[in-house]
């Protein structure tokens, strides 16, 4: 079997995850440590001098290869090109995508010197798998310096419409790079459409059947792998939080004991809080006879807190929420619960239990694992109803979900009140569907089916 390496913009280290059960890290892990391998990314440290070399500490069969950023590095690369740059305009926020030259010259030299302390460490018969948005240059860095092994490369984020990808500069030179890796995967059929329209459209590029294309003189193999997640420990998360008396329980209940509404997102402008709420306002203003019954619990962990469009959404949901439970609010409820901080999986499973209805309504997103997370831990025998963005990747199979377009409030506040509403043999059939899928495609499924299709490369046509 060959050896696995991992290369993505952060590094999670083995003792890191034991609180992070069930996530990516983990499937990422257990594939390497049973093939063996690396894992090599960026520390989340930023240094006055890196080191030279990256710092390696092994665990069982794993290398966990990590190298720190200078802050310049840091600015210019992370903050700058990767979270200013690449991530608004793959969420079609071209008002907020910012481009500096300087920035994308900082996002090259990071991968340039990501990939020459990545190949002193490379074997002969090596799997290379490379993620995210932030390493899409990494792989023809590697291509440059002789590296033949079959490499492939997963986008977590949306891959977005040619009209929007062509207002970036450098667009072609990225998608250039892109195509150094053997194989690209997508999460939806939406973002490789997108892709294959660039290359066909833009790029000069040819489809040649089954999965393959031939563009800027290489055959690349593109295909749809939707992620999943660990259904079985999200399950068992669920079930847990009743048996232990987890946090949910403590959520303050009345008559209408199972009235919450949850969202989970991180606080991101990607996610539509801020319509989500105007939505919730909607349905308090249309539907009087919920006031005082049911209640959005909204957490909202901060996130890339340093760039300063970030900020921005920070004040606005801070002002949007203060405004409606001001409205709304009497002195014995409070319309909206809204956090910004973190909960463990588990917390997060009992709250989903708790609530009636799971909020999740991005204004685009690549696949959004909440929605896959608040089925999961749902109770078979009182199962409740997920309202979700027709913009998140995970509506192609949630399509069992009450689904919703994010920008129509009077959508979605009835999509509420249906979901609130809604008989049990209703709610059960649409989550037995749900639940299907998510049995059928889970995290495994996904790395083992990207891993097995990388393993046939290089590719003929
Ligand atoms: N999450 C968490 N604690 C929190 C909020 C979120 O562990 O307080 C997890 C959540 O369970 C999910 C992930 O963070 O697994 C968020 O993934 P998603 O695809 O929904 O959005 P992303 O943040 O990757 O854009």
């Amino acid at each position: 079997m060959s050896r696995l390496v991992v290369a993505s913009n952060r590094v999670t280290v083995a003792s890191d995850t034991k609180a992070r059960a069930g996530g990516l890290a983990v499937a990422l892990q257990d594939a390497l440590q049973e093939h063996g391998g690396v894992w090599f990314g960026w520390s989340g440290k930023v240094a006055a001098k890196p080191s030279p070399q990256p710092d390696l500490t092994t665990v069982g069969r794993v290398t966990f290869a990590t190298v720190d950023l200078s802050r310049k590095n840091y600015n210019e690369y992370y903050n700058g090109f990767a979270n200013r740059t690449l991530w608004p305009l793959v969420h079609y926020r071209l008002d907020l995508t910012a481009f500096s030259q300087q920035n994308y010259s900082g996002y090259l030299h990071v991968n340039t010197i990501f990939a020459s302390k990545l190949h002193p460490l490379l074997k002969p018969k090596d799997l290379i798998w490379v993620h995210d948005y932030h390493l899409i240059p990494l792989g023809e860095e590697l291509r440059s310096k002789g590296v033949s092994q079959p490499m492939g490369f997963f986008l977590h984020t949306p891959f977005p419409a040619m009209e929007i990808l062509t207002a970036l500069p450098s667009h072609r030179t990225l998608v250039k790079a892109l195509c150094a890796y053997d194989l690209i995967g997508f999460q939806t059929e939406n973002d490789l459409r997108a892709f294959l329209d660039y290359i066909v459209h833009e790029a000069g590029g040819a489809i040649m059947g089954d999965h393959l294309i031939q563009v800027f003189g290489r055959t690349v193999r593109v295909e749809i792998f939707p992620i999943g997640i660990d259904t079985d420990d999200m399950v068992a998360a669920g079930k847990r939080s009743i048996q232990a008396g987890k946090k949910a329980e403590h959520l303050p209940t009345g008559q209408h004991e199972r009235d919450w509404i949850i969202g989970v997102d991180r606080l991101d402008y990607s996610k539509g809080l801020v319509e989500r709420f105007r939505s919730f306002q909607r349905l308090l203003e249309k539907h009087p006879a919920y006031r005082s019954k049911v209640r959005l619990l909204q957490i909202a962990p901060p996130s890339r807190s340093e760039v300063p469009e970030y900020k921005e959404i920070r004040h606005m949901l801070e002002a949007e929420a203060g405004h409606i439970n001001g409205r709304f609010a009497e002195y014995d409820w409070v319309p909206i619960n809204y956090l910004n901080k973190s909960f463990t999986r588990q917390d997060l499973a009992s709250f989903y239990r708790s609530s009636r209805i799971g909020l999740v309504t991005p204004l685009r997103d690549g696949m959004n694992l909440v929605a896959k997370e608040y089925v999961a831990a749902q109770n078979p025998h009182d199962p409740g109803v997920l309202v979700l963005s027709r913009f998140a990747g995970a509506a192609r199979e949630l399509d069992a979900a009450l689904i919703v377009n994010p920008f129509d409030f009077d959508q979605v506040a009835n999509a509420i009140a249906e979901g609130l509403e809604m008989s049990f043999e209703q709610r059960h059939e649409r989550w037995e569907a749900m639940m299907e899928k998510l049995h059928n495609n889970t995290l495994s499924t996904w790395r083992d089916n990207f891993l097995r299709i990388l393993g046939q490369a290089p590719y003929t046509i």
